[in-house]
């Protein structure tokens, strides 16, 4: 788990335009310590501190959505998981799911280096890329 600090927390709350409430602190506090783990709704209601209801954590997330604070995957077993956005992680990663269990998992895997310049080369500035994996995980 990875530490945050309650300035990286507010900052981010800030700069996303939202009221740095309780609530939200809280949520997003669990989302950047675990940035690599895709984590449902109860999940993150088991991380949080008592009293925290569903609903109120299903709004947050909404709403961090919506700013592109986190990335919402649908998973096969229509159990909504959410995950760091992409563009706040520290570490570049992409996601694998299962197609049986909908598991879904990160992975260090990425394309080929040199794709920015290969897109520059056509006119592309500010690119940006997402992949997305599928399989069956070793739980079959
Ligand atoms: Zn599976
Ligand atoms: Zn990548």
């Amino acid at each position: 788990m990875l530490q945050v600090s309650e300035r990286e927390i507010d900052e981010l709350l800030k700069n996303a335009q939202l009221r740095a409430t309780r609530h939200r602190h809280e949520v997003l506090k669990i989302i950047l310590e675990n940035p690599n783990t895709p984590m449902s709704i109860d999940e993150l209601v088991e991380h949080l501190p008592e009293g925290f209801d569903r609903v109120t954590a299903y709004r947050i997330v909404n709403s961090f959505a919506e700013k592109g604070l986190l990335e919402k995957i649908n998973h096969l077993s229509n159990t909504l998981k959410v995950i760091l956005s992409p563009s706040l992680r520290k570490k570049h990663m992409h996601l694998v799911t299962c197609r049986l269990c909908g598991s879904t998992y990160t992975a260090n895997i990425c394309v080929q280096p040199g794709w920015r310049e290969k897109l520059a080369r056509l006119g592309f500035s500010n690119v940006s890329h997402n992949l997305s994996f599928t399989g069956v995980c070793g739980n079959h």
